[in-house]
């Protein structure tokens, strides 16, 4: 990435990035690019929520949402989700508000009652391992860390995580139970899984017969361009390939309506989905079914669903547009940056010169600009090459994050050219 300079051209361009830097800090900024938050117009567009389910209280089948049970979710609610998650509606559950919790759950069920098809419990186990695509999703990390999960990183390409280095590993080591995959959008790259690593995950042979996929389908309908990004259905081919209890899948509304107060969905194997409910029958008598049902309400059907996204889209475009339009004003061909231009989702993933991104991060901290810290796209928050910085574009309003990108490629000038001066 980085251009020879000569030692005159150097300096002055180090010169002038310490004076915008000594500006900057003079500014007394205080912009937070942090986390993936939808912004408050986004959250408004839901408002209509405040005041659904009105005097309604049944299902479309008579039953009355007030009360206990249906572990399974809102049948209505179900079916319009169905499509977008790539799930039977027979086979997809609505659950709480938060998609997380599902895998957390299903993680701790695998730890301590083992999955569908083996007699083993994980924490029977002497190591249990998940392979983590980086950069991947600190959440996802976090689970894995809070249960002494081994990481084992696999370096994603354009076309979701090396297949080569998942095939190999799967197939020897019986100890790899998992694998972390957001296969639209992804979470912090924003690329999309190919149609054939799609095929090979759903096919290729593991030593653990209890492996799963944890599919996390988080941005499953939230395009930022014309062209609906579309990919291959894991579950099917999964069924297909003769492993049809491998994948999990996950979704939410949470960057859909509320982020707080959403609905969260599970999809997999008859199997699995049975045993999630058994399992879950023993915390829950069933969910929030008022809350499904003024979602349903909300967002009717599958038509629905897309019109209320594009009205996301009109509201988070004009921001990605303007990273990527400042980045490349401010940083194209300094050799300094590279960044990802996603066509859907949340992030826009910045990488800067080998050694520097904690660095980045700390000048912009001291400047007033609070980003992700660096390392948390990998696993236990440490990028072997304190390279890959995260954007998180949707939150600030349109000027503060002009600002804040703009400042960001100040730090990134900074600290690049010190680094060359060494
Ligand atoms: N998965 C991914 C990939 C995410 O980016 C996020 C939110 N940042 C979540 C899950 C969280 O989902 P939920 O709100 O449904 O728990």
């Amino acid at each position: 990435m980085t251009i020879e300079l000569s030692p005159d051209a150097l300096a002055g361009l180090l010169e002038q990035a310490r004076k915008e830097y000594q500006n900057l800090a003079g500014c007394g900024l205080s912009l937070d690019l942090t986390r993936g938050k939808p912004a408050p117009e986004q959250l408004d567009l839901s408002n209509a929520l405040f005041s659904l389910p009105g005097e309604r209280y049944t299902s479309a089948d008579g039953t009355d949402l007030r009360n206990y049970g249906g572990l399974q979710g809102l049948p209505e609610l179900r079916e319009i989700f169905a499509e977008a998650l790539q799930v039977p509606v027979g086979q997809l559950l609505a659950a709480g508000n938060s998609s997380l919790e599902l895998m957390h759950d299903c993680v701790v069920h695998a730890l301590l009652s083992g999955v569908p098809g083996v007699e083993s419990r994980w924490v029977d186990q002497d190591r249990i391992a998940f392979l983590c695509p980086v950069p991947g999703y600190d959440r996802h990390f976090g689970i894995c860390e809070r249960f002494g999960i081994e990481m084992i990183q696999v370096p994603m390409t354009a076309e979701g995580p090396d297949m080569d280095v998942v095939e190999r590993l799967v197939a020897e080591d019986p100890a790899i139970k998992g694998i972390w995959c957001v296969p639209k959008y992804s979470n912090p790259t924003g690329i999309t899984y190919s149609d054939a690593t799609v095929a090979r995950l759903a096919s290729m042979s593991t030593a653990a017969p209890d492996f799963r996929i944890f599919w996390d389908n988080a941005y499953a309908v939230h395009h930022l361009t014309d062209t609906s990004v579309e990919i291959a259905d894991l579950l099917a081919a999964c069924a297909e390939a003769g492993h049809p209890d491998r994948t999990f899948v996950f979704g939410s509304t949470s960057k859909i309506t509320l982020a707080g107060a959403g609905v969260a969905f599970f999809g997999s194997s008859p199997a699995n989905v049975e045993w999630l409910l058994s399992k879950s029958a023993k915390r829950s008598i069933g969910p929030d079914k008022i809350n499904q049902l003024r979602h349903a309400i909300l967002l009717q059907d599958t038509d629905g669903l897309r019109t209320h996204m594009e009205r996301h889209r009109a509201l988070l475009q004009p921001k990605f547009d303007a990273v990527a339009r400042i980045l490349e004003a401010e940083l194209g061909g300094s050799g300094l940056a590279g960044w990802t231009s996603p066509e859907g989702g949340y992030f826009v993933t910045l990488e800067v010169p080998e050694g520097c991104a904690k660095e980045v991060v700390r000048r912009a901290a001291e400047a007033g600009i609070v980003l992700t810290p660096a390392g948390a796209t990998h696993p236990y928050g440490d990028d072997p090459r304190d390279a890959v910085i995260r954007i998180a574009p949707s939150y600030p309003g349109l000027d503060e994050l002009e600002q804040a990108i703009k400042g960001l490629a100040v730090c990134v000038r900074l600290v690049g050219y010190e680094r060359q001066s060494r």
